[in-house]
């Protein structure tokens, strides 16, 4: 097992008292002799995550990334909301198993015939462990593919300050460009060039650069996909953009089936869906540890939701002890309440 990629996830695991031998234990079918390693996947994607590693570690062998991550930037987060679906950001616990990470090609391969994105699970993961969705919330009938104004969460006031919120699995993600985490790069670099840098890696392996090429040149000549090949040996990438839809809508490379985000904590939903609601929200404090706290207003009334890590009975589940001060019509929970989700999104 590798020393570098174990020491932060048992770091969070004991800081949210869980011991590490009881997630393997929990999960020891699942493991199966690996090669894997963090060497393995590189300088280059090393020196991406190197800058998150409270939030994400990677392992790669000959034929994937496999990516450990709180699926919770280590920023600020929700602050800005307008439109919010009353649900907040939960950390995403993955044990060290493989088979529950997230499973992204080393090597991506390019096809000329694309695969549209669906809107209602990830499209590629940021290297600070955040998921990224596509700029279409999905529909009532589930995938949605293509760009609508209408349900652009940027346009209707779901997103924060970040781009990002949390969905129905309590889920925390971005769906537009994460300007947050360029900042964070920026200032952990201590240079603006950082925003020019690796952001990211599609399911489909291919990396996703920023609103510039890698070396600061202008974008120029994306295709539908929000993709291109410079020849310059980065090879095809992705970039996000300011216009919508501001990240990619289609894959042009093959995606494995292999990676389904089904690792993704909105298979997992711990609370019932909140009704959708018009609030600000106007603070936000979180502890992976201790109470984290969203404090929003509602028709002029100051309302707030806690949670904190709590005991579970079942180690096949996280918990959270929730407590709500004058919810909006639609919450999730009222008063206070114990709240539990599977640990990994899978079987629920
Ligand atoms: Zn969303
Ligand atoms: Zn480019």
């Amino acid at each position: 097992m590798n020393r570098k990629f174990v020491v932060p996830l048992v770091t969070f695991l004991a800081l949210v008292g869980i011991s590490l031998a009881a997630a393997l234990q929990t999960n020891a079918p699942a493991v199966a002799a690996t090669t894997a390693t963090a060497a393995k996947c590189g300088a280059v994607r090393l020196a991406a995550v190197k800058y998150f590693t409270k939030t994400v570690s990677i392992m790669c062998d000959s034929k994937w990334m496999y990516v450990s991550s709180l699926e919770i930037p280590n920023d600020e987060m929700m602050v800005g909301i307008t439109g919010w679906n009353q649900q907040v950001p939960l950390p995403f616990v993955m044990s060290d198993v493989l088979s529950t990470m997230w499973k992204i090609p080393l090597k991506a391969v390019y096809s000329k015939t694309t695969t549209a994105t669906t809107g209602v699970g990830a499209t590629a993961l940021m290297v600070n462990g955040v998921p990224l969705f596509n700029a279409t919330k999905p529909s009532k009938d589930g995938n949605q593919s293509s760009y609508q104004a209408s349900a652009d969460p940027l346009l209707t006031g779901e997103l924060d300050r970040c781009d990002g919120h949390s969905g129905r699995g309590d889920d925390y993600h971005y769906h537009a460009y994460p300007a947050c985490l360029v900042k964070a790069l920026v200032t952990a670099t201590k240079s603006s060039k950082a925003k020019n840098s690796l952001l990211g890696w599609s399911l489909d392996g291919f990396p996703v650069y920023g609103l510039s090429e890698a070396n600061g040149a202008a974008v120029t000549k994306l295709d539908a996909c929000l993709g291109h090949d410079l020849k310059n040996g980065i090879g095809y990438h992705y970039h996000f953009t300011t216009a919508a839809p501001y990240s990619p809508m289609c894959y042009h490379g093959v995606v494995p089936i292999e990676n389904n985000p089904e690792h993704q904590p909105a298979a997992a939903a711990g609370r019932p869906a909140g009704g959708p609601t018009k609030v600000l929200i106007t603070g936000m404090t979180f502890s992976l540890t201790g109470t984290s706290t969203l404090k929003y207003t509602y028709n002029g009334v100051e309302g707030s939701v806690s949670y904190t890590p709590a005991a579970s009975a079942d180690p096949n589940k996280q918990c959270w002890q929730f407590e709500y001060l004058n919810p909006p019509p639609g919450s999730p929970g009222s008063g206070s309440q114990l709240t539990c989700r599977a640990k990994n999104g899978k079987g629920s």
